[in-house]
């Protein structure tokens, strides 16, 4: 026998019955979506290798480590599976000049390819939905995205402040970052042994990304680090002040954690994530933050935006681990076809109802004809349907079908074949909505 092919490791197949918890996840996604006036955006999965490493930046673990790149083998273009959504949003909203009319809201969901090593939570492809407003400089939306956030935790049936903790912080201004950089590499070079092979490396490129380390052994040195929030100026605590007053009158609990710095160069002013303690090491489900100074950067005429990103696995396992019940992806009916009975009816009875709105699946027969009504009905209760519609030629003859409860109990009724809008509702009775 030919050997079996298998996936790339940490690139994952999405069958039923777990395919149905994603399209439940994106339908609730797309009315939150909505209802925020936000409107989907499609880009390429495969993108320049120059878009990320001049917009993610250089010395970002993405660019350093983490992307699939690849030579075009037909004319030498250097390429990248695209490890995030941000910058190809931000390259098709300037090569279309999209904010010419004003502000956009956009969204995407999709997936993405990090070269990472796989393990719970973390994958090398994995989905995201990313949420960006581009165009507009306030306070408001950066409060807006983080309360839609708290909105889709609430319509998934997460607790906020329980299943999901909100870290808030704020890296204010290129000037200002650059002043809290002079002293943040001060300090750490005074505490240079201390710092592991990671922390050296970054002392130079990177000290920012040096807070958020896991190492114990640095966490003295991180701790007693100087502060960012001490460098901000007037407007950017302002600016910060606006987003806390917004959540705080929401009553949407956060915590100010001064060491958020998020893995892209791009942010600026308000950064964000959503935290679990639920799912060991790979606890963001969600992040975010104003990224200003990106759309420029690309070669895009400047305007301000703000966005965020939350990782789909993640948020799956989170809500399989709180105990969120999945959704109910059984059929109204089930069509049980005895021998003997004609097919052009059967089908055309299904079809009508189906034309109702009535989910039901057909029980196909093998080539020597229909099974035993006693494996069919077994068939009909392990598809987890309501109802077993039961063609037979007795029934057919007479002009009818025969409508089974399977679950709920209750009578055996017969239904006539030539009106089926007038009892396709009632198979409907008992379906959660
Ligand atoms: P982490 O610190 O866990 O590596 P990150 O800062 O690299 O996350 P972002 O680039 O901000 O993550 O991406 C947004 C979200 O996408 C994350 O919060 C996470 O939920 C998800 N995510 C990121 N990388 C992966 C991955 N390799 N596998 C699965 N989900 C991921
Ligand atoms: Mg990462």
């Amino acid at each position: 026998m030919a050997e079996i092919l298998k996936a790339i490791k940490g690139m994952n197949d999405i069958l039923p019955p777990e395919s149905a918890r994603w399209e439940w996840l994106e339908d609730i996604v797309r009315q939150l979506m909505r209802r925020y006036g936000f409107q989907n955006m499609r880009t390429p999965i495969v993108e320049p290798t120059a878009l990320f490493v001049r917009g993610l930046g250089e010395v970002t673990d993405i660019v350093e480590k983490e992307m699939y790149s690849f030579e075009d083998s037909l004319n030498g273009d250097r390429l990248t599976l695209r490890p995030e959504g941000t910058a190809g949003a931000v390259r098709a909203i300037n090569e279309h000049s999209f904010l010419y009319e004003g502000g956009k809201r956009l969204y995407y969901i999709g997936p993405m390819f990090r070269h990472e090593r796989p393990q719970k939570g973390r994958y090398r492809q994995f989905h995201q939905v990313g949420a960006e407003v581009l165009g507009f400089a306030g306070p408001d939306v950066d409060a807006e995205l983080i309360l839609m956030t708290a909105a889709l935790w609430r319509d998934l049936g997460l607790v906020v402040g329980r299943d999901v903790k909100l870290q808030l912080n704020s890296l204010g201004q290129p000037e200002e970052r650059k002043a809290h950089r002079e002293a943040l590499i001060r300090h750490l070079e005074a505490h240079a042994e201390l710092l592991d092979e990671d922390g050296k490396r970054r002392l130079h490129s990177n000290p920012l990304r040096i807070l958020d380390t896991k190492n114990p052994v640095m966490q003295p040195v991180v701790e007693a680090a100087p502060r960012l929030l001490d460098f901000l100026g007037e407007a950017s605590l302002a600016h910060f002040n606006a987003v806390k007053a917004v959540l705080d009158a929401a009553g949407v609990p956060y915590e100010v954690n001064t060491r958020l710095v998020r893995g892209m160069d791009y942010y600026n002013l308000t950064v964000f994530e959503w935290v679990t303690d639920r799912l060991g090491a790979q606890g963001t489900v969600c992040g975010g933050g104003r990224y200003d100074g990106l759309i420029e950067q690309l070669g895009g005429k400047p305007a301000p935006a703000v966005g965020w990103g939350l990782g789909m696995e993640r948020l799956l396992l989170l809500l399989e681990e709180v105990g969120v019940p999945a959704p109910e992806t059984a059929p109204d009916a089930f069509a049980v076809v005895f021998a003997g009975t004609p097919l052009p009816t059967v089908l055309a009875t299904l079809e009508a109802l189906r034309a109702e709105g009535i989910a039901v699946v057909l029980n196909p027969a093998g080539k020597e004809g229909p099974a035993s009504p006693k494996s069919q009905f077994k068939k009909a209760d392990a598809s987890g349907a309501r109802f077993a519609l039961v063609f037979g030629p007795d029934e057919v003859a007479q002009g009818t079908v025969s409508v089974k409860p399977l679950r709920d109990g209750g009578e055996q009724l017969r239904q006539p074949l030539n009106d089926v809008s007038a009892w396709a509702p009632s198979l409907r009775v008992g379906r959660p909505s």
